[in-house]
C-alpha cells in the first residue's frame, strides 16, 4: 500500500502518521522523493484499515498496489511526468523531444570531451557514456570504472550538459550519482532487484532500459521497485528484445513505446543503436521512434567512430549523427514536438 501525502505537509505531521501506523502495526518508509510525499507499506492492508489511513490528518489518499492499480500506472497519475535533470535544465517527458547522445564507453577524457563538444553542437542536450560496461565477454574492455566516472564529472562542467552513465552494482550508487545527473540501469540489469532498489533510494534521475527478454509487464515492474521507494524520477528505454530475427542485434519494438505510453505514466525513449547494432539502421529507426511517439532518443556517437573500444559497428560519426538530427527535426515538426534545447542560462551544479 502507498501512502500518498499532502504536498503542503510538515515533518512533525509526517513523523505522526508515522508513528500512529506503526502503533497500529502498520511499519512504512518514507519515500526519497518530495513531491508528491510517500509512505510505502509493504505488508497486505485490510480495507478497513486501509479507509482508517485515509482518514489520518496530513494523507492525500492511499494507493493500493494492485497489478493493475500501480505507482507506474495511468490509474496513479493520469498525466504524463516529466523527469527533470536540474544541469541544463532539461524535462524529459514534456513536449520537448530530448536527444542523448555520446560514447558507448568513456575510453579517454580527450575522446569524450570531443565527442560531447560535436554532439551538444548538433543539437544532443545529455551526454552518454559508460565508465562501468557490462560486456558478454569478461575479456572485452570493461570501462575505465572511477576514473571514467572522474572524466564524466569533469566533461559536464566544463560542457554544462548534463550526463547518464550505468551503474552495475548497489555499493557504487552513491559513488555514480556524485559524477553523474542521471543513473542508467541496463538491459542485462533490468531484474536486478537490490540495484532497482537503491537508486529507488538515491532519489536520483534514472534510465531503465528494458530487459533484453522483458514483457512490457516486467518492465513496468522492475520500474515499479524504484517508484516504490519514493523516487518518481525514471524514464523508460526500449532498447530492441531478443527474437528469433538475426539480421539486427536485437529486434526494436517500436510498439512497446504507445503501448507503455498508454498503461503508463512515466516517459519513454528509445536506443536505435544498441537495439539494431548497425550504423546504417540508426537513422531510419531513430526517425521512427520520433513518430511513433517516444520523448527521446540514446545514440552512439563516437568522433574516432571506426575505432570504438564498445560497439564500434553501431557508433556514428559526428557527420552521421548531423543528418539524423537534420531529418529528425523534419519529423518532430511533423508530430509538433520541438527538440529540447541546453538552457543558455543553465549554470552548472556543484
Ligand atoms: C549501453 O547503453 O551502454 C548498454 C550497455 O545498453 P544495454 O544495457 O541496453 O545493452
Ligand atoms: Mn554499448
Amino acid at each position: 500500500m502507498i501512502v500518498v501525502l499532502d504536498d503542503q505537509i510538515s515533518t512533525y505531521q509526517i513523523e505522526q502518521i508515522v508513528s500512529n501506523m506503526t502503533a497500529a502495526g502498520l511499519p512504512s518508509t518514507l519515500g526519497a522523493q518530495s513531491k508528491p510525499c510517500v509512505l510505502v507499506v509493504e505488508r497486505a492492508v485490510s480495507e478497513e484499515r486501509r479507509k482508517w489511513v485515509g482518514t489520518l490528518p496530513g494523507v492525500s489518499h492511499v494507493v493500493t498496489t494492485s497489478d493493475s492499480c500501480r505507482l507506474t500506472s495511468r490509474c496513479y497519475r493520469s498525466e504524463s511526468s516529466t523527469v527533470t535533470l536540474e544541469r541544463g535544465r532539461i524535462a524529459i517527458g514534456g513536449n520537448e523531444f530530448v536527444v542523448a547522445a555520446g560514447p558507448c564507453a568513456v575510453e579517454s577524457e580527450e575522446l569524450l570531451g570531443a565527442t560531447a563538444d560535436a554532439v551538444v553542437q548538433r543539437g544532443a542536450v545529455l551526454l552518454r557514456g559508460g565508465a562501468f560496461k557490462p560486456r558478454t565477454s569478461p575479456y572485452s574492455f570493461q570501462g575505465l570504472g572511477e576514473s571514467g566516472l572522474d572524466m564524466l564529472d569533469r566533461t559536464r562542467h566544463r560542457t554544462g550538459m548534463p550526463t547518464v552513465t550505468e551503474v552495475l552494482e548497489p555499493s557504487q550508487v552513491d559513488r555514480v550519482a556524485r559524477s553523474s545527473d542521471m543513473l542508467q540501469i541496463g538491459a542485462r540489469n533490468m531484474q536486478n532487484f537490490p540495484l532497482l532498489k537503491a537508486v529507488g533510494r538515491s532519489g536520483r534521475p534514472v534510465l531503465l532500459k528494458r530487459g533484453i527478454s522483458a514483457t512490457v509487464e516486467e518492465w513496468l515492474s522492475a520500474a515499479e521497485y524504484i517508484l516504490s521507494e519514493g523516487n518518481f524520477q525514471v524514464v523508460l528505454c526500449e532498447r530492441g528484445i531478443r527474437t528469433y530475427e538475426n539480421s539486427t542485434r536485437f529486434t526494436l519494438d517500436l510498439s512497446a513505446v504507445p503501448v507503455v505510453k498508454s498503461l503508463s505514466h512515466l516517459p519513454v525513449i528509445v536506443d536505435p543503436s544498441h537495439s539494431s547494432g548497425r550504423v546504417d539502421l540508426v537513422k531510419p529507426l531513430a526517425l521512427a521512434a520520433a513518430a511513433v511517439g517516444a520523448d527521446g532518443l540514446i545514440i552512439d556517437v563516437h568522433v574516432d567512430s571506426r575505432e570504438a573500444l564498445c560497439d564500434a559497428n553501431q557508433a556514428l560519426a559526428p557527420e552521421q549523427f548531423a543528418s539524423l538530427m537534420g531529418s529528425l527535426d523534419r519529423i518532430l515538426t511533423a508530430v509538433n514536438r520541438p527538440l529540447a534545447r541546453l538552457s543558455s542560462t543553465s549554470k552548472p551544479k556543484n
